[in-house]
């Protein structure tokens, strides 16, 4: 072994690598196609592109790139504030939500320290846990859903955060408010909930979880949220988490001073305000979903009810129509990451990206079945 790896931390070498959606242009270099025969529905990416007024935000911004970003994030906090009802102190803003969590790994997390996630929750915590080498106690899922009650059982005196993505990636399941509620009720005291949310703004309104009021109350919560996600802007990684004012100071004792981009800080502040956007965001992801689960259910494929924007397929050998559909240009997720190899994730698209999904599966389904 050369010395630029046993200098290395051991457990460093052990660590498992994130998998992400395979990248439109990669595949199409793989198979000779033009990019634009490829179509991604890989990374629950909006199908919309990004919002009209974050794009003019960035080109009005894009002459400053010169200078360093606000690093408090003073405008988008303040107006994130306002929007959601909570004080700007409440607010800490992340290269990504994913950043967040890595952060919060960072201030919460050591050898002989654990979390408490569902076994098919989003992967991203325990890869986080296991930097610090902390512990992950899984709990099992109840028909793809979180089982709260399984989790605050698993917790141990050890146990300093809890997990809870709501609506979960990649099962597409939520937690209602009265049950989210109790089990915030009766969280231990030395242990810290993180809410992962997302998906919610997919959710009409009525329906999204109350959970800034935990903040409000002063629990020990970080919730979690994005723009990648509803608001179309995954390429600039940007996300936020809401929190009491200590948690928030802990966090920006531990980031960098500019670890959201000045691009990324305008186009998120221009997005929060379409609500146009999202709206059609919303009635597009519920159309897609319902035509996808349609075609896909017809041709005999069970699919988790979801309430985000993309569905939990049982197919069979998932890496192996992974494999089928990505040679016919169509890029999915597979799902071995999660302990489910019979299962792909697929992305609602628009509404032409799904037809041809669904064809193309139809396609390997019938391949399969003659080789
Ligand atoms: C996509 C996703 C995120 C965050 O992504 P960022 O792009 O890092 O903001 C966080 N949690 C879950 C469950 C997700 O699916």
């Amino acid at each position: 072994m050369s010395a630029i790896e046993s200098a290395a931390k051991p457990w460093v070498s052990k660590l498992a690598a994130y998998e992400p959606g395979r990248p439109i242009e990669e595949v199409a270099r793989a198979l000779g196609f033009n990019p634009r025969e490829v179509i991604k529905l890989a990374s629950n990416e909006n199908a919309m592109g990004p919002s009209p007024k974050a794009v003019a935000a960035m080109r009005a911004f894009a002459d400053k790139m010169h200078l360093y970003p606000d690093g408090d994030s003073f405008y988008l906090r303040r107006g994130l504030s306002a929007k959601l009802g909570l004080q700007a102190d409440q607010i800490f803003l992340g290269h990504g939500s994913n950043e967040i969590i890595a952060l919060l790994a960072h201030v919460y997390l050591d050898r002989g320290s654990n979390i408490v996630m569902a076994d098919r929750a989003f992967v991203m915590y325990q890869l986080v846990a296991s930097l610090y080498e902390a512990e992950t106690i899984m709990t099992p899922m109840r028909e793809f859903a979180h089982d709260l009650e399984a989790m605050l059982a698993a917790i141990t005196p050890e146990t300093k955060l809890v997990f809870v993505a709501n609506p979960n990636n990649p099962t597409g399941t939520v937690v209602r408010n009265d049950a989210l509620d109790r089990f915030m009720d009766r969280l231990p005291p030395h242990v810290v909930a993180v809410l992962d949310e997302a998906y919610v703004e997919l959710l009409p309104r009525e329906e999204q979880p109350d959970s800034f009021r935990y903040v409000r109350e002063g629990r020990p919560v970080f919730v979690l949220r994005t723009f990648s996600k509803t608001y179309g802007l995954a390429g600039l990684r940007i996300g936020y988490a809401a929190a009491p004012a200590e948690g928030v100071r802990l966090l920006n004792r531990v980031r960098q001073p500019f670890n959201v981009n000045a691009m990324a800080q305008a186009a998120a502040l221009a997005a929060l305000d379409d609500d146009e956007y999202v709206e059609r965001t919303r009635a597009a992801v519920r159309e897609g979903l319902a035509f996808l689960r349609r075609e896909l259910m017809g041709l005999g494929l069970e699919c988790v009810p979801s309430v985000a924007n993309f569905l939990l397929v049982k197919v069979g050998r998932g890496r192996e129509l992974f494999e089928a559909l990505s040679s016919k240009g169509v890029i999915i997720r597979p799902m071995d990451a999660y302990g489910l190899p019979d299962h792909v994730r697929i992305t609602v698209g628009t509404m032409s990206e799904n037809e041809r999904c669904a064809r193309a599966i139809a396609e390997c389904l019938r391949e399969r079945r003659i080789s």
